[in-house]
Order: structure tokens, then sequence, then C-alpha cells
């Protein structure tokens, strides 16, 4: 697939722009990973690692130029801007090439007029974001495109992964099920012995994940 060099699509140059995991914990200001490196938590403290971005090339685009951008290729179909997330791609994850980039142009899910609750709350003008209305029927799928993604950026760089796993009955395993189908990358879910009903059940064997009873 083609990079886009069209300025109005892509203003920046990915090489110029960087992003890694950080711990926010206090004495931990030194303690930065590669989003290539397999690392859990935070090796100083044992804490969750956020992401952070360089923020000066990002700031030499006006923030008005970015929302034209985004506006523009907001569910267009421009790989792989057209999806929700990818079409904030520098600012989501820029260190994923076109090619590693596993995405069913998730996003984009519509706003419901929820009239006959808004009449109950006294809120006239109620409208409710359904995230679940999507390819899986989880939320989770705008997380699972950006890690799934990754995965596959690292296994183009020669990371050992045999598989990626989860504990999930629902939403997680849902969408990790199908995007490492997508992938071509063992999904493996972790469930609870006799807790599970078939239907959440399916949402995840129907991608080809294996199951695990514990
Ligand atoms: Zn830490």
């Amino acid at each position: 697939m083609p990079s886009v060099v069209d300025p109005e699509i892509a203003p920046i140059p990915r090489s110029r722009l960087r992003a890694w995991f950080a711990c926010p914990e206090p004495g931990c200001e030194d303690q930065h990973y590669s989003l290539s490196e397999i690392v859990y938590q935070c090796r100083h403290c044992g804490g969750l690692l956020q992401v952070e971005h360089d923020p000066v090339p990002l700031a030499d685009v006006p923030a008005a130029t970015w929302k034209r951008i985004f506006e523009h290729r907001f569910m267009g179909t421009l790989w792989p801007y057209g999806s929700g997330v990818w079409g904030k791609r520098e600012w989501i994850n820029p260190m994923v090439e076109d090619e590693n980039i596993v995405s069913f142009f998730e996003g984009g899910t519509n706003l419901f007029w929820a009239e006959r609750l808004g009449r109950e709350l006294g809120i006239p003008e109620l409208w409710i974001k359904q995230c679940g209305n999507t390819h899986t029927g989880s939320f989770k799928d705008l997380g699972m495109t950006v890690l799934v993604s990754q995965v596959k950026q690292m296994l183009a760089e020669g990371a050992p992964i045999r598989a990626v796993a989860c504990a999930s009955t629902g939403d997680t395993s849902a969408a990790l099920a199908a995007y490492c189908a997508w992938a071509q990358i063992p999904a493996v879910v972790f469930l609870p012995r006799n807790k599970i009903s078939i239907a959440q059940l399916i949402q995840l064997t129907r991608s080809g994940s294996r199951g695990r009873k514990r």
C-alpha cells in the first residue's frame, strides 16, 4: 500500500514523530520504554505505563489544520485514515507502518437520539454514543486495533511473540479474537470455568481464538 504524502492528508512525515511508554509515578521520570518493547509494567515501581508523545512536531501543525485534516479523513476510504482511530494516527501511535495496521475501519459509530429515556430523565435532547455498534459488538475494537497493529509491527521487527492473550469473558476477548484472526496472529483467551454464557463464548470462538478454562 503506498504511503500518503499529500500534506492535506498527512501533514508531518511520520519519521519525525515519536511515542513511548512512560511511568507517571513520582520518581519514575526516567522510566521510558519503546512501544516495541515487551513490557507489562514499570520495572522500577511496578505501576501501569502510559503512552507519551513528543509534542514538538505535533505542535508544528496548528490546531485548526489538525481539525480540518481529521474531518477530511473521517469515514473515508483512504487506508488507514478512514478508521475513527487511525484517522488520528499521529496522536495515537505513529510508530506502526501502513502495512502492519490491522483495522476494520472501527469507530465512527453514530449518536442515537434516546427520546424516551430523555423524557424519563427530563432531558429533552438526550443523545447516546453507542460504541458497541461495531463489527464485533465490542467497544474494545477501538483499543484493540492499536494493540494488534503494534504486535504485528513488533513481529515484523523480529519480536518473539507466539500469541496474544487476555483474560476476559466479553468485550476484550471478542475484539482480540477478531483482530488477531484478521492479522493471522494466534489469540488465547482465559475464561472462568462454568461462568460464561454460550453467547459470550461464541463472540470469541467464531474468530478462531482458543479458550482455556481455569
Ligand atoms: Zn514507575
